[in-house]
């Protein structure tokens, strides 16, 4: 009998958390942030947004929404 591959162990996805904590889209209407999708591979957070903020990688700033559970990361948030 054939041993089923473990949920997540195939190569495809090799990305792990720490790959994409950084990551994020700046996708209007969208909550900025990567989480795991069903799979564990990144995917946009599907939470509605209840902030703005502004949102620093490196040298540049973005304009960013961000749902609640996410709304600590943006700088000086404010509701939408
Ligand atoms: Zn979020």
């Amino acid at each position: 009998m054939a041993t089923a591959e473990a949920p997540g162990s195939h190569s495809v996805t090799s990305l792990s958390a720490a790959d994409y904590a950084q990551a994020f889209n700046v996708e209007r209407g969208r909550c900025f942030r990567m989480v795991d999708d069903v799979e564990g591979k990144p995917d946009r957070c599907p939470e509605p947004v209840t902030v703005s903020g502004s949102f620093k990688v490196g040298p540049k700033l973005y304009q960013v929404v961000s749902c609640n559970d996410h709304s600590e990361e943006p700088r000086k948030p404010s509701p939408l």
